[in-house]
């Protein structure tokens, strides 16, 4: 499921002429889901009503935190529908996972990240780096990492430049 969400929205952002870390804007899924935003102050809080999702966006959240949570709640809109409070807490910590699955993906594509990390680089500082250069928090950024991380040991070494080949030349 993650692989396929990764080509996914690789080819979407091809699609959409998003290359690089900083052409990655969060309102290139307007076309595809529907989302609206409210800006308040107070803590962020989504709400599905009639297969629209309703984001309450904390204004006073730094930048890096507001696009995190909104492309989550993107993620809710996209793979799940109904309302998640009828759904029972096993099914619900599955959709959050996912939810921040896609979060991860969206905002920290994993064909642009993939090449930025080198053998021997130091976690805490590539974390700080990364986050800056995607505009995410770092505590974001070192998860995403570790995952990535964890994926590239999973593989075998020789398959690992094929697979990210992949990742970069993905139509
Ligand atoms: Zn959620």
């Amino acid at each position: 499921m993650i692989i396929d969400l990764e080509r996914r929205i690789n080819q979407f952002y091809f699609s959409k002429k998003v290359f690089r870390p900083t052409d990655i804007s969060l309102y290139v899924w307007d076309d595809i889901v529907p989302i609206r935003i409210i800006h308040r102050n107070g803590s962020t809080q989504a709400y599905t009503i009639k297969n629209l999702r309703y984001v309450f966006l904390d204004r006073t959240k730094p930048l890096p935190t507001r696009r995190v949570e909104i492309a989550h709640e993107i993620g809710h809109a996209i793979l799940h529908c109904g309302n998640q409070l009828q759904v029972d807490i096993t099914w619900r910590l599955k959709q959050e996972w996912q939810a921040q699955q896609f979060a991860f993906a969206a905002l920290t594509p994993a064909h642009m990240v993939y090449p930025m990390i080198h053998v021997g680089d130091r976690c805490d500082r590539l974390s700080f780096e990364l986050a800056e250069t995607f505009c995410v928090p770092v505590d974001f950024m070192a998860s995403r990492l570790d995952d990535l991380r964890g994926r590239v040991e999973m593989m075998c070494m020789d398959h690992v430049a094929e697979k990210i080949e992949d990742y970069v030349f993905m139509r």
